[in-house]
């Protein structure tokens, strides 16, 4: 006969068992490991850059993170940094002084995110609307002391194991005697990039379906037009470097960057700003519904800093308009800036923490180990 105090305690036993069931499944689930990692930097996009693009449109695709925190921007040398050395703590994990691209204070080269890629066989690309060797995108790909090396970092590209390439710049990769060149000698290097895959120079050429597991699309001298002004956008470049990439079975890491949200902040040019932060929105979003059907995606959106200093004083959400808006700056400022996540392994991105942990943290979880000691 069992008495009801051994009910009890088999009852009692059956709720830890369960407790425990479920403990253990949702602790796997968070030390779940991403295969694939797309980061979408908005190069300058603080809150209220987002704001405007939200009071713009109603709803973006950015509300569709549940995970969400800040992120410090600081550099090694300057409260107030600049895109090299933000993209350094993306890229790398570790601080450095403004414009140093993926090398320490010391000038040492830091090991990047897609080199710990490559050497796990993932393919590594890059998206941006700026060209492919300005500050942010280089730090993904090259290590120079200073950003404005682009020549330099155009052959660091061009002789790296990129596998997509998708962005302006080509400029920086044509001879000398070449009309629009910005080398000073004779290199080819997009003869280089041809030896590894397929390179394209114009829209038209951007393919619908491509078998190739490579391409360079290098599609303006410098910078991309304003999304305003191209008919192909952000989220169609990502689409095309998300098909390639992800042809890839030991999976991928991305960088996308809404490049010219800074440079429209700079320019205090409030349509510019909404349209390249809708543009980037979109491309998040893509980005998003890949990760949603994938299940083994990560998906990480920040900035690297605040640019403009910007204020919204008035506006309307019913009309979608901001009609006031006051810039304190041309330059860049040191306020925290916005992160969410989505994926396995997203819930480490929330809360306040520090750019150059956000790097160490992606690089982490793509080793399966600590970074550091
Ligand atoms: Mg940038
Ligand atoms: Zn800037």
């Amino acid at each position: 006969m069992t008495s009801p105090l051994r009910l009890k305690k088999a009852l009692r036993l059956f709720r830890t068992g369960l407790l425990c069931a479920f403990l253990a499944l949702s602790c796997a689930a968070d030390s779940d490991y991403p295969e694939n990692f797309i980061l979408f930097i908005g190069d300058g996009m603080g809150v209220a850059h987002i704001s405007a693009a939200k009071i713009a449109r109603g709803n973006i695709h950015l509300e569709r993170f549940s995970v969400s925190g800040l992120i410090t921007t600081h550099s090694a040398s300057q409260l107030v940094t600049e895109s090299a050395a933000a993209a350094t703590a993306l890229a790398t994990g570790y601080k450095t002084n403004n414009r140093a691209v993926s090398v320490s204070a010391e000038n040492s080269p830091l090991k990047t995110l897609f080199e710990y890629a490559k050497a796990q066989g993932k393919s590594v690309g890059v998206v941006v609307t700026s060209s492919v060797t300005n500050a942010t995108p280089a730090a993904f790909m090259a290590h120079a002391d200073d950003r404005r090396r682009q020549a330099d970092i155009a052959e660091q590209i061009a002789n790296s194991d990129i596998d997509v390439l998708i962005g302006g710049g080509w400029a920086y990769f044509v001879p000398d005697a070449n009309e629009g060149s910005k080398r000073s000698d004779h290199k080819n290097l997009l003869a280089a990039l041809e030896t590894r895959m397929p390179v394209i120079l114009t829209d038209d050429q951007l393919p619908a379906q491509t078998d190739s597991q490579k391409l360079a699309a290098l599609l303006a001298p410098e910078g991309l037009p304003k999304a305003a002004d191209r008919d192909y956008s952000l989220a169609r470049l990502s689409q095309i470097a998300i098909e390639i990439l992800s042809k890839n079975r030991r999976g991928f890491v991305l960088m996308v960057e809404g490049s010219q949200i800074d440079w429209a902040a700079h320019d205090h040019d409030q349509q510019y700003l909404i349209s390249e932060l809708i543009d980037f929105d979109e491309a998040v979003g893509g980005g998003l519904d890949f990760a949603q059907k994938d299940g083994r995606t990560l998906i990480v959106v920040t900035a690297d800093h605040e640019t403009g200093g910007l204020a919204l004083l008035e506006g309307s959400n019913k009309n979608r308009q901001v009609t006031s808006t006051a810039f304190t700056t041309t330059g860049h400022t040191a306020a925290m800036v916005p992160l969410f996540a989505y994926g396995p392994g997203g819930t480490r991105f929330s809360g306040i923490q520090d750019n150059a942990r956000i790097g160490q943290t992606l690089i982490e979880l793509l080793l399966k180990r600590p970074l550091k000691n």
